[in-house]
């Protein structure tokens, strides 16, 4: 989902408000470079996206330190984000594999087992790709 410019400066706000040492990291520019290349792809809604924040923000390691250093990785795929979905059954996932509509193109698990046994370039994860000796036949 793309944020408005409300949604992001409350965000923003919400992030400095949990994770103050991040004012260098300039989560503002961050999310105004993700949402320019088409949002939060993991968020159902606003509300989601709280959650997620919360969830990534304050995630604290045994030694009871932040988990995570930076809100870089804050848009990608992760556990912050399936484990704050109301239903995660209808995540949204990106769009699908060009060679297995059940996956997700952006990490095609069809794909990434082609590519370790030999049968698929790495660089054609979640795109078309027929092998040259399929071509002939
Ligand atoms: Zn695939």
């Amino acid at each position: 989902m793309k944020l408005s410019n409300q949604e992001g400066q409350r965000l923003v706000a919400a992030m400095l408000a949990m994770r103050p040492d991040w004012i260098p990291n300039q989560p503002g520019k961050l999310l105004r470079e993700a949402n320019d290349a088409g949002g939060l792809p993991f968020a159902q809604d606003f509300g989601h996206v709280l959650r997620a924040l919360a969830a990534y923000a304050t995630e604290v390691r045994p030694d009871g330190r932040h988990a995570k250093r930076t809100p870089n990785l804050f848009p990608a795929d992760g556990k912050h984000w399936t484990s704050t979905a109301t239903d995660p059954a209808v995540l949204p996932r990106g769009p699908a594999c060009e060679d297995h509509a059940e996956e997700a193109a952006a990490n095609c698990r069809c794909c990434q087992a082609d590519v370790k046994v030999g049968q698929r370039p790495a660089t054609h994860i979640g795109k078309h790709y027929q092998p040259e000796s399929e071509t002939t036949a």
